[in-house]
């Protein structure tokens, strides 16, 4: 992650002081994702090994499913034994795109990435042993959370989504039907300037 970092500091100081600039008031984006994943991993789950590679990104807009986590098999390698995860499968945690709105305050995501971290700590989607029959089994992932210091952000996260999640996603909503009434004044002034040429041909040509 530290090279990472490094590496995309050195690209934008090649690049010159605007970018540099950009670089320092940076944009949600999976790099800043990245970065999130591997701060929460280092200081709330430094006990759980990372045997495979992790990726983490932004998704589709989705409105109940903030967060998800899911495998992804490399077909360059030969599976030895079916059924079980092998380190060079790729686990890519994915994140609802609404979470690129300033206004979601970091630690509705942090709770989010914490908590797909929580099924790879319990080996799901992951290399390590699996811990339960299912993901959710007796409130497994809460319970693990509030174990690594995630009480506070998760009481956080449960009062600002019910008081502020209908906005950030009815405000994208009222854009697509802002959009949809544009689209439709489009159609009304094409139709009346076909109506307009009609008129016109008709003065010009009355019928006789
Ligand atoms: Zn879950």
């Amino acid at each position: 992650m530290f090279n990472n970092f490094m590496r995309r500091a050195e690209i934008n100081y090649d690049l010159g002081k605007k970018d540099l600039k950009r670089y320092y008031n940076p944009m949600r984006d999976n790099g800043w994702l990245e970065q999130k994943l591997n701060f929460i991993w280092n200081n709330h789950f430094f006990d759980i090994p990372r045997h495979n590679e992790v990726s983490i990104k932004f998704g589709q807009k989705a409105s109940t499913r903030l967060g998800s986590i899911k495998l992804i098999q490399n077909s360059k390698f030969k599976i030895q034994n079916y059924g079980k995860v092998h380190c060079h499968h790729r686990t890519l945690i994915t994140i609802t795109g609404h979470f690129i709105d300033e206004r979601v305050p970091e630690e509705v995501i942090d709770v989010v990435i914490a908590h797909e971290l929580a099924h790879y700590a319990h080996g799901f989607f992951s290399p390590l042993p699996q811990l339960a029959r299912y993901p959710h089994h007796g409130g497994l992932v809460d319970t693990e959370l509030k174990n690594r210091g995630f009480t506070e952000k998760l009481k956080f996260q449960k009062k600002w989504l019910k008081d502020n999640w209908k906005d950030v996603i009815g405000t994208t909503l009222k854009h697509r039907r802002t959009r949809r009434r544009s689209r439709k004044e489009r159609i009304s002034i094409f139709q009346f300037l076909i109506d307009l040429v009609i008129l016109i041909i008709l003065i010009n040509f009355p019928m006789t």
